[in-house]
C-alpha cells in the first residue's frame, strides 16, 4: 500500500511552483520598497500562546488548532495564523525597545483543522504584515495601501477595499447596549450561533451569513453610529489619507472583527471571482494584543492574506500568465569523447550563471534533441564525432530552426552573449 499526503494538504510540484515563487518574488519587492523587514517564527508555539492571542471564544481556537503533547508534555500547537505569534517574538526579543513603529512581514505555512474543501487546506499558506508602535491613521492607510499596491501589480480585476471603524473599548460599550436593545425583541429568531454572540459579542451578529439574522438586522444600529470623538477623528482621517494615495475604497459598516481587543480599523480586500465578489485580505488595528500576550501596552495593526487564495484568484484575472522558466540551452552529444566535452561546456556556462543542461540517462541523439524540443529550450547545441574531430559545436536555434558552427574556442563566448541579449 503506497502511503498518500495528509487530507487537506497539497504538493505544491514544478509548473505550479513558479506561481508561488513568482509571488513571493512580488511579495519580498513590494516589503522592500514599503520598508517592512521578514521575521521568521517557529511553526509551532505553547498553546496557551493562540489561547490567549487568538482567542478563547473563536472557533480557530475550539475547533480546529492542531494541539497535542510533546514528548516532555508540553501542550504545543501549530500555528493557525501569524499574528499572535510575531506580537509574542515582538515582546519576547523586546524590540520595543528599538526603532519605533516596528514594520515586520511574514509568510509561511499555517494549520487548522477545517474540513477539507474546495480551495480549503489544512496546511494552507499566508503572507501577512505587522506594525507594532504605532497609532495613528496614516499607519492603517499605508499598510491598506501596500496590499492595494500589491495586488494591483499583480494584475488582479476588480479590487474593492472595504474599510469601518469597530470602535474602542468605550464606544463599543455605547454599541453594544444599542444592538441588544434593537435585537432583543426578535432574539429568539436568531441562528444558533447568533443566539450565543447575543451576550457574549453581539457586534458579531451583524456579520452573520445566515438570511435570516440578516434580515433582522437590517437597520441595526452599526458601530460607526455610537464611535467616540477619538474613534470618529481617526476613521476620518484614514478615509482622507485613503484617497489620498489613490486607494479606491467603500464603507462597510458590516465589516466586523469580533475579539476584544481590535480597535478602530478593519479592513477587508475583495476581487471579482468568477461573478461574485470574495475576500483575498483581512486586516485590522488591535491595540491590546500585546498586552493580551505578556507585553507592554502597543499599538499594533496588520493583515493576512492566504496565498491559496490570491493564486486562485490570479488564475481567474491572469489565466493566461505562464512563468514556467524555458531552457536556454541544452548539449546534445553523442559518444563518450563529446559528452565529456558538452559537461565541461556546461559546467564552465553554469558557473557564470547561464541556464545550461545536458542529457543524464544515456539517450540517443535522436533521443536527446528531443528533449530539447519537449523543454522548450531556446538552443541546441550538439556535438558528435565528426564535430569532436573537426573542434566544432553546432547550434541550432530550436525557436527559428536555423544553426550555425562555432569553434569550441567561441561557443561559450558566443552563447553568453546570445543569452544577455535576451534578458
Ligand atoms: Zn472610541
Ligand atoms: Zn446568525
Amino acid at each position: 500500500m503506497s502511503i498518500q499526503r495528509p487530507k487537506g494538504t497539497q504538493d505544491l510540484l514544478p509548473g505550479v511552483i513558479e506561481k508561488w515563487q513568482d509571488l513571493e518574488q512580488h511579495i519580498r519587492t513590494i516589503c522592500r520598497e514599503y520598508g517592512y523587514e521578514e521575521i521568521r517564527t517557529p511553526i509551532f508555539e505553547a498553546t496557551e500562546l493562540f489561547q490567549r492571542g487568538v482567542g478563547e471564544t473563536t472557533d480557530i481556537v475550539n475547533k480546529e488548532m492542531y494541539t497535542f503533547l510533546d514528548k516532555g508534555d508540553r501542550s504545543v500547537t501549530l500555528r493557525p495564523e501569524g499574528t499572535a505569534s510575531v506580537c509574542r517574538a515582538y515582546v519576547e526579543n523586546k524590540l520595543y525597545g528599538g526603532q519605533l513603529p516596528v514594520k515586520l512581514f511574514y509568510m509561511g505555512p499555517m494549520f487548522r483543522y477545517e474540513r477539507p474543501q474546495a480551495g480549503r487546506f489544512r496546511q494552507f499558506h499566508q503572507f501577512g504584515v505587522e506594525v507594532l508602535g504605532a497609532d495613528k491613521p496614516i499607519v492603517d492607510a499605508e499598510v491598506i495601501t501596500l496590499v492595494w499596491d500589491l495586488y494591483t501589480r499583480l494584475g488582479l480585476k476588480g479590487l474593492e477595499v472595504h474599510v469601518n471603524s469597530v470602535g474602542c473599548p468605550t464606544c463599543r460599550a455605547v454599541h453594544r447596549t444599542k444592538l441588544q436593545e434593537f435585537l432583543a425583541p426578535r432574539r429568539e429568531q436568531l441562528c444558533k450561533d447568533c443566539q450565543d454572540r447575543f451576550e457574549r459579542n453581539p457586534m458579531r451578529i451583524l456579520d452573520c451569513k445566515n438570511p435570516t439574522c440578516q434580515e433582522i438586522t437590517q437597520g441595526a444600529p452599526t458601530t460607526l453610529d455610537t464611535l467616540c470623538p477619538d474613534c470618529s477623528e481617526h476613521f476620518q482621517e484614514l478615509k482622507e489619507l485613503l484617497t489620498a494615495a489613490g486607494v479606491s475604497f467603500k464603507v462597510d459598516p458590516r465589516l466586523v472583527r469580533g475579539l476584544d481587543y481590535y480597535r478602530k480599523t478593519a479592513f477587508e480586500v475583495l476581487v471579482e471571482n468568477i461573478g461574485a465578489q470574495s475576500a483575498i485580505c483581512g486586516g485590522g488595528r488591535y491595540d491590546g494584543l500585546v498586552e493580551q500576550v505578556g507585553g507592554p501596552q502597543t499599538p499594533g495593526i496588520g493583515f493576512a492574506m492566504g496565498m491559496e487564495r490570491v493564486l486562485a484568484a490570479l488564475q481567474v484575472s491572469n489565466p493566461l500568465n505562464n512563468l514556467t522558466k524555458k531552457e536556454f540551452v541544452r548539449f546534445v552529444a553523442l559518444g563518450e569523447e563529446a559528452q565529456k566535452k558538452c559537461f565541461t561546456f556546461v559546467s564552465q556556462l553554469r558557473r557564470k550563471g547561464i541556464p545550461a543542461s545536458i542529457d543524464l540517462l544515456g539517450r540517443s541523439l535522436k533521443a536527446q534533441l528531443k528533449t530539447a524540443d519537449k523543454a522548450q529550450a531556446r538552443y541546441a547545441a550538439i556535438i558528435g564525432e565528426d564535430e569532436m574531430n573537426r573542434q566544432v559545436v553546432i547550434l541550432r536555434d530550436l525557436t527559428l530552426g536555423e544553426q550555425t558552427e562555432l569553434p569550441f574556442a567561441e561557443a561559450e563566448e558566443e552563447l553568453i552573449q546570445k543569452y544577455r541579449e535576451e534578458q
